[in-house]
């Protein structure tokens, strides 16, 4: 790691052994989803970020030479636990579930799928025997047999009460996968968006709606959260989590409107992949790989290819 950041955050906000408290200050917090940009060491990860009375985040990195974190969000009550998504492998799980039994003797009961993709579903078997599943019908159609058994159904709204706090399951609307689910503390005025929102990620669009994930995103702007928490990138405090959610709505429509300019100006899409000029984004973590992804899902959108 080349260069020594301005500000350390880790070190003056661990609360105990592995658990954190969200950066304090939005002036020291570095606009990045890159760990070593943000002033972190690989040590560091995974971790549990204390987001608000009972609510925690557990970061961990995503599989991959680019370093940035899989998000998890989990809801401790008097009830049992909540967790919406898991980790990319059975190992990387059982990180999650170990870490949730460091804060709480609270057994895990609910998982919420909110994306399908592997890296937030192949280590779902870490999860206890027993917990029940919430998954929206494209995403258990999307995973196949990998899919929970006897998960209940989610298509627009669920709304459980846990331990006495309520806790609401959305469906805001097709994004990166289709089958996105969001879950809302309405309480705490926190929504976990999952991979609706990527925070200082590049828009990654292999099986998005790109013009549908505008729509919600401004669903999610509309509930005016106090907290926005994205499923890759890093935990926030709440001010800037709401600024770097509109900073990501302002990068997808960047995207999509790129793409949208070479494919009128009738630019065979190969040659766009690496014509596309992104900006800013381009600096952003994954660029490189999702940039060309982005054009060639734009271009099945623009010609009526994506039902
Ligand atoms: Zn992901």
């Amino acid at each position: 790691m080349p260069m020594a950041p301005a500000v350390r955050p880790a070190a003056a906000l661990c609360l105990a052994a592995g658990l954190f408290a969200v950066s304090s200050s939005a002036q020291s917090v570095v606009r990045t989803a890159d760990p070593a940009k943000r002033g972190f060491k690989e040590a560091d990860f995974p971790r549990t970020v204390r987001v608000a009375d009972g609510v925690y985040t557990y970061e961990d990195f995503h599989a991959g030479a680019e370093k940035f974190t899989t998000t998890d969000m989990f809801v401790v009550t008097d009830g049992g636990v909540l967790v919406a998504d898991g980790q990319g492998s059975p190992a990387a799980t059982r990180g999650l579930v170990d870490a949730i039994a460091r804060v709480t003797p609270k057994p895990i009961t609910h998982v919420v799928v909110c994306s399908d993709h592997g890296d937030h579903t192949a280590g779902n078997a870490s999860f206890p025997a027993g917990v029940r599943y919430y998954i929206h019908p494209a995403s258990k159609a999307a995973m196949g047999r990998n899919a929970p058994a006897d998960a209940q159904l989610v298509t627009d709204t669920a709304t459980l009460t846990l331990g006495g706090e309520e806790i609401r399951i959305l469906f805001l609307g097709r994004a990166h996968t289709g089958g996105d689910l969001s879950v809302y503390l309405p309480r705490r005025r926190i929504l976990f968006l999952s991979e609706t929102f990527l925070n200082r990620v590049f828009p990654a669009m292999r099986s998005a709606y790109p013009s549908e994930w505008l729509s919600a995103l401004d669903k999610a702007e509309r509930m005016n959260s106090d907290i926005y928490i994205p499923g890759h990138g890093f935990t926030e405090q709440g001010p800037v989590s709401q600024e770097e959610l509109r900073a990501y709505h302002r990068a997808v429509e960047a995207a999509i409107a790129e793409a949208t300019r070479l494919y009128k100006a009738g630019v065979p899409v190969d040659d766009a992949v690496s014509q596309a000029d992104f900006g800013e984004y381009a600096s952003w973590t994954l660029a490189a790989s999702q940039g060309p992804i982005a054009v060639r899902r734009m271009y099945d959108e623009l010609a009526g290819r994506l039902r």
